[in-house]
Formats: C-alpha cells, sequence, structure tokens
C-alpha cells in the first residue's frame, strides 16, 4: 500500500444537534449536523412519523387531493 496519495481525508466527528457523535471520513476534521440516524423522524419512531402524515393530509386537503 502506498501511502500519502490522500493526505486531505481524515477521520472526521460529527456531532449532531441531538448530542450524538459519530466519526466519518472527511477533509474537515470537526461536522455539525441537525440530524442523525439516532434522531431523523424516520428512525425515531411511529410519533414522529404519524406527525408527518397528518402534514401530508393537510397538504392533500389544501389542494384539493
Ligand atoms: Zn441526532
Amino acid at each position: 500500500m502506498k501511502q500519502g496519495i490522500h493526505p486531505e481525508y481524515k477521520k472526521a466527528v460529527v456531532t449532531c444537534a441531538c448530542g450524538e457523535q459519530f466519526e466519518t471520513g472527511s477533509v474537515k476534521q470537526n461536522l455539525h449536523v441537525e440530524v442523525c440516524s439516532k434522531c431523523h423522524p424516520f428512525f425515531t419512531g411511529k410519533q414522529k412519523f404519524i406527525d408527518a402524515g397528518g402534514r401530508v393530509d393537510k397538504f392533500r386537503k389544501k389542494y384539493g387531493m
């Protein structure tokens, strides 16, 4: 294995707004995100998922669908 081909690509610590931290590869060493797999509505259970469905219903009523 040759070394030094990708000197800019380092391990980065990603910090989410929920407090979750995980490592990824990036040219930046510290990243901040607002949602991650731990707190994204898609992953956090049915409650928020149902809320999202309610918004879709309002959208449909508004546009007569
Ligand atoms: Zn998160």
